[in-house]
């Protein structure tokens, strides 16, 4: 079993993430995020089902995700897959007064996402019910684009949507996927990547 503390401990002790994406862990319930029926396995360190065959990430993923992000006060991100809006938030006060453009295909998470920030009195996160596949022109460019969906192949359409010197983070391939860390240089792309993950396929034409 683990707690938001021993949580805590584990990613100081082996430098997962930087102080302030601890701080803003510590302030943002995840408990408000998930179905009721769940809550008192809201800091088990995996990841919860919160239905239409979606999931919540595991807290350390998430916080490794938010790591190689490099978010910056007054970004401007895109997130592809919202589910329960708990990423969203975080990133949110990470980048405030910036804002997140957050995606989402299912309408009933769409919804209940946007309940979540609301009861969180999170103000800078707009969320789309829509197929986030294509990202979203109308709002480009972004300075952080993050898909929390597996994408079968690298998402190279979306580098257009992204500023110079911006990163794009994604699980790219079927079983595990590897997390690729895209970063948009004058000179080309630079990947990286970060090892290997599990997350909900992308649903794509
Ligand atoms: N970041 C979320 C977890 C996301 S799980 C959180 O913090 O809770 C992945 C989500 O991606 C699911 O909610 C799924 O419905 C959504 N998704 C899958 N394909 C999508 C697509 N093409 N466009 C937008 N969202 C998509």
């Amino acid at each position: 079993m683990t707690t938001k503390e021993s949580l805590i401990k584990y990613w100081k002790e082996n430098n997962i993430c930087s102080d302030e994406i601890i701080k803003v862990f510590k302030k943002i319930k995840r408990e408000d995020f998930i179905p009721k029926l769940l809550k008192n396995e809201a800091y088990e360190d995996r990841p919860l089902s919160i239905g239409y065959n979606a999931t919540i990430s595991q807290p350390t993923t998430i916080v490794i995700m938010l790591q190689a992000l490099e978010l910056k006060k007054n970004d401007k991100v895109l997130e592809i897959g919202t589910g329960s809006g708990y990423n969203a938030a975080l990133m949110a006060e990470l980048v405030k007064p910036g804002i997140v453009y957050s995606l989402e295909i299912v309408k009933e998470l769409a919804k209940s996402a946007q309940n979540n920030l609301k009861k969180a009195n999170i103000k800078n996160v707009k969320i789309f019910n829509k197929d986030g596949s294509k990202g979203l022109q109308e709002y480009k460019p972004f300075n952080k684009i993050v898909f929390t969906a597996a994408c079968k192949e690298i998402p190279y359409n979306l580098l257009e949507q992204l500023k110079e010197n911006g990163i794009l983070l994604a699980p790219v391939g079927l079983y595990p996927q590897k997390m690729l860390k895209l970063i948009k240089k004058k000179e080309g792309v630079e990947i990286q990547s970060l090892g290997d993950f599990v997350f909900v396929p992308l649903q794509q034409d």
